[in-house]
């Protein structure tokens, strides 16, 4: 065994040398590397294109190589190089086949001392990277919305560039817009407050691509501290100002363990209902889904999430998409760690125990290879490699590091960790490296409890991991239970003060105990049993589940509505995909609804109206779902 692993952990770390290739990216930065962009748009909703120039500013590592950028859909009208100073000259360009995952690369040669590289292009009405919201779509329903959504591998739908988080650039952009609307980037905002549709931003520290971020809209903006603020439509701004009122706590929080926060401004953009995601941590802005504004805090995890990726992710950034859980596993590990600050211990292992079982449930459904923190992409879309794994699983190889050493001596490592690699992307074999030399090396006898390799390069779970828990949840249980045994009527369950991850673990622990003792199950598909719809409706009626507007709520119960086939819940579980966007609630709902043909056909009736709504990335994963035709 002791022999596996030490191959395991040679190969990992033979990677190293072999210098990371970014198979998701045409461009050759070890010939010519990207270091600037100067960026100029015009955001033309009628078309529903950007038209604009890009300037690339090269540095020339091999004299004779061509540049050779990533593209996707973009319409190249120009090409020009100069050698510095304002003087530009056509230059010869090639654009190869188009891959259906890659997208295009662009060849552009270059002539001697030329540095800098013009192009004029547009973008095409389906980039990848791009949403356009007519305003039906939006909170207002005035004004239409455009917000980009760049990671994966998107930059390259909307910016002819090297489209690699191993390649970090510094930016300026101008952006023209309809005056009405303002733009944000995730940048330094260099605009001031007139609203005149002229807008100036520069990024000067150097980031990957995939968080290069664009919105424009009817946006009002919001202070929530002396570097922390809100940007929501009118409809939305004081509400969200209210529900991350703890975000200048936060970042403070951080800071007091990870070393300060190096990018200015914290800002939060809450955009309308479709964006795919929880949130996007793009630098300075994060990008987050109304979704969580649940009234009651509840649901902020998200901000904590996000703007802990400004220490892992965005500072130290994985240096391939197979190194993904080294920006998602760092991040759910700190997001944690800022709960427990803000919040408590209590809340802070709700989350983690949720989180596992969240884990659990899809290792069962996973192909052993997608198990591996450090995954193998290869022919494949990198977004398919956004499971729980990343997320969850690295996030629990960094606590049994933590339980291993002790968090004093853990903390100090991280902190050392983002220092040393700031500002740079780095490989899985970088970290492990940096790992034994750094933490694991002092204290062989601590290290040998904690298999590296079986965590890195394994399916599963190693049989030592950490076992989050939490007291609250128990008490929680033992109410489902008494409940499911009809010892306890639903209006007699004391769930007045339950938190919402209270309110989850309670709905999933009696979806998975429906046992045949007072429930006089309904047999369903798969032969699982379901809960009768007159259970279903005495805790409807004592909780209004179905009219919950608690989003996470909302959809475990409608998840749990379609399971049991309880109909009263039918109308709001089309309100709630009609309306929402985000692909976590949405794709699990469309996937239960077809495991049935009625289900399925039921669900075929509102993708039809809903999919125009959607982002590209959340219909991209829902055609699948339904085989939606053309998939
Ligand atoms: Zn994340």
């Amino acid at each position: 065994m002791c022999r596996l692993l030490f191959c395991l952990l040679a190969l990992i770390t033979l990677g190293e040398t072999v210098k990371a290739q970014d198979i998701h990216s045409y461009a050759n930065p070890s010939a010519v590397r990207v270091r600037h962009l100067d960026l100029d748009w015009n955001v033309l909703f009628d078309q529903k294109i950007l038209k604009g120039t890009a300037v690339l500013t090269v540095e020339r590592i091999s004299e004779t190589a061509p540049l050779v950028l990533d593209t996707r859909d973009l319409k190249i009208e120009k090409v020009e190089t100069s050698a510095g100073g304002a003087n530009y000259a056509p230059a010869t360009f090639t654009i190869g086949a188009s891959d259906k995952i890659l997208g295009a690369p662009l060849t552009i040669p270059l002539p001697a001392k030329a540095n800098r590289v013009r192009i004029q292009y547009s973008t095409s009405p389906g980039a990848t990277a791009l949403q356009w919201l007519d305003p039906a779509q939006t909170a207002g329903k005035k004004q239409p919305f455009l917000f980009t959504q760049s990671q994966s591998i998107h930059a390259r739908s909307w910016i002819p560039l090297q489209d690699s988080p191993a390649v970090r650039v510094t930016y300026t952009a101008r952006v023209h817009t309809p005056r009405q609307l303002i733009a944000v980037m995730a940048a330094e905002d260099l605009s001031g407050d007139a609203r005149d549709g002229d807008y100036q931003f520069k990024m000067d520290q150097p980031i990957p691509s995939y968080l290069i971020a664009l919105a424009v809209g009817d946006l009002r903006f919001k202070s929530l501290g002396p570097r922390t603020g809100v940007y929501a439509e009118p409809h939305t701004i004081d509400l969200a100002a209210r529900e991350l009122s703890d975000t200048e706590k936060m970042v403070m929080a951080t800071e007091s363990v990870y070393g300060p926060y190096r990018w200015g401004r914290y800002d939060i953009l809450v955009l309308p209902p479709s964006f795919p995601y929880g949130g996007m941590e793009n630098p300075r802005l994060t990008f987050a889904t109304p979704t969580i504004l649940a009234g009651d805090k509840s649901l902020v995890s998200l901000v904590a999430h996000e703007l802990a990726h400004s220490w892992s992710g965005n500072l130290v950034t994985n240096a391939t998409w197979s190194d993904f859980w080294l920006n998602e596993g760092f991040t759910t590990y700190l997001e944690r760690r800022i709960l427990e600050t803000v919040y408590g211990r209590d809340r802070e292992e709700m989350e983690a125990v949720l989180g596992l079982r969240d884990l659990k449930e899809e290792i069962d459904t996973l192909d052993d290879r997608d198990e591996i923190l450090h995954i193998d992409l290869t022919g494949r879309d990198p977004d398919d490699g956004s499971t729980d794994i990343p997320y969850e699983k690295g996030a629990l190889f960094l606590r049994h590091l933590e339980e291993t050493f002790g968090r004093e001596r853990f903390d100090r490592f991280l902190k050392g960790y983002f220092d040393h690699f700031a500002f740079q992307s780095i490989t899985t074999a970088q970290f492990v490296d940096y790992l034994n030399k750094n933490l694991l090396g002092e204290n062989p006898k601590l290290a040998r409890k904690v298999p590296v390799a079986e965590w890195i390069a394994k399916p599963g779970l190693p049989e030592n991991a950490p076992q989050p828990s939490s007291a609250a949840f128990t008490r929680v249980a033992e109410q489902a239970t008494q409940w499911l045994q009809g010892k306890t009527p639903a209006d007699k369950i004391p769930a007045a003060n339950w938190t919402t991850q209270e309110w989850l673990h309670f709905l999933r622990y009696v979806q998975d105990h429906i046992t045949p003792a007072g429930n006089k199950p309904i047999e369903t598909p798969g032969s699982r049993p379901a809960l009768p719809s007159a259970r279903m409706d005495q805790l409807d009626k004592a909780f209004h589940l179905t009219r919950s507007g608690n989003s996470e709520i909302a959809f475990q119960w409608l998840l749990m509505s379609i399971r049991n086939r309880y109909e009263p819940a039918y109308p709001r579980l089309e309100e709630f995909l009609m309306t929402i966007g985000r692909r976590k609630f949405i794709k699990p709902l469309y996937e239960e609804l077809a495991k049935t043909p009625e289900g399925k056909a039921r669900a075929i009736e509102i993708y039809r109206r809903a999919r125009p709504t959607y982002h590209p990335i959340a219909v991209a994963s829902v055609d699948v779902v339904l085989n939606w035709p053309g998939n």
